[in-house]
């Protein structure tokens, strides 16, 4: 009987993810954990420089789905695909940091508008 069952295991894909996470923004939330189908995250023993347990990726397990990053609050994940004969190409939508740090810094936004607003009488 046939497997119903197509999905390879990562380690039999040409294609694989890699993950890169600036450990140092990493709050330690896990939601990136709970995202990730193939258990490819964990958290670190050792803290960052903001007292927090990071993220560390198993990229041996990682598909690339990117699941990850979108799920990042901080959008401090970036997603790679890597081919064995290719350079690894970042996948991660290119906005969705940008789009996401302003949404993190309103403060910021009011002061920029506000000296916009000065600027202009
Ligand atoms: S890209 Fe997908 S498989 Fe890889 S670590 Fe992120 S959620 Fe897991
Ligand atoms: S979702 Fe982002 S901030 Fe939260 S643990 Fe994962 S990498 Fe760190």
């Amino acid at each position: 009987m046939e497997d119903s069952n197509n999905i390879k295991p990562a380690k039999e894909r040409k294609i694989k993810g890699k993950v890169e996470i600036d450990i140092q923004k990493c709050k330690g939330c896990e939601l990136c954990t709970i995202a990730c189908k193939e258990n490819a995250l964990s958290l670190s023993e050792t803290i960052n420089i903001k007292g927090y347990h990071y993220i560390i990726a198993n990229n041996e397990s990682c598909t690339g789905c990117v699941n990850c990053a979108l799920v990042c609050p901080d959008a401090v994940i970036t997603v790679y695909r890597t081919h064995p004969k290719k350079k690894p190409i970042a996948i991660t939508p290119p906005d969705i940091k940008e789009q996401l740090q302003s949404m993190l810094q309103p403060e910021k936004k009011r002061a920029y508008d506000n000296s916009k607003t000065h600027e202009r009488k």
